[in-house]
């Protein structure tokens, strides 16, 4: 019955030129110094107090990438815009428009655009979640073991296609 009281209300945001929406702020990746990243962009698309979800646009430039991570919450990943690869626990993928990835709890993470334009992908995450890790220098050493991963880290990625 308490539903009806309290329906928030509905928005709309009209696309924009330049992957942009309407009344949606392009803000900083992270925290600059907070972690290691390059040339990346955030956008938070949907975000509403009933939902316990948010749906962030995230996009880097040639040769950006995300934070090597892991955490409890759960990524839902839809590839938006250009190319890139992506390490996802031990494997690394080459990954275009449309594609779908998600990232399970406690599973390292990241993403590197490839290709010579940007590269976007949409993140359906947790509304409530936790603090990213990430990896000690013993864990990144035990990561590069695998010669694949290595390569992606260090950024010969087209190697791998
Ligand atoms: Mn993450």
């Amino acid at each position: 019955m308490a539903d009806h009281q309290n329906r928030g209300s509905a928005v709309h945001r009209e696309a924009r030129k330049d992957y942009r929406w309407e009344g949606v702020d392009r803000l900083a990746y992270k925290e600059e110094g907070s972690a290691p990243f390059k040339d990346i962009t955030r956008q938070v698309l949907i975000t509403d107090a009933h939902l316990a979800c948010e749906m962030r646009y995230f996009e880097m430039g040639p040769g950006g990438y995300s934070t090597l991570e892991r955490h409890e919450h759960v990524h839902g990943v839809m590839i938006f815009r250009g190319r890139g690869h992506c390490l996802v626990g031990d494997e690394v993928r080459a990954v275009s428009e449309r594609d779908l990835v998600t990232i399970p709890p406690w599973t390292w993470h990241q993403f590197r655009a490839t290709g010579d334009e940007p590269f976007g992908f949409l993140c359906m995450v947790n509304s409530e979640r936790d603090r990213p890790q990430l990896p000690s220098p013993e864990e990144l050493e035990a990561l590069r073991q695998n010669p694949r991963i290595a390569a992606f880290l260090d950024g010969r990625i087209r190697e791998l296609d």
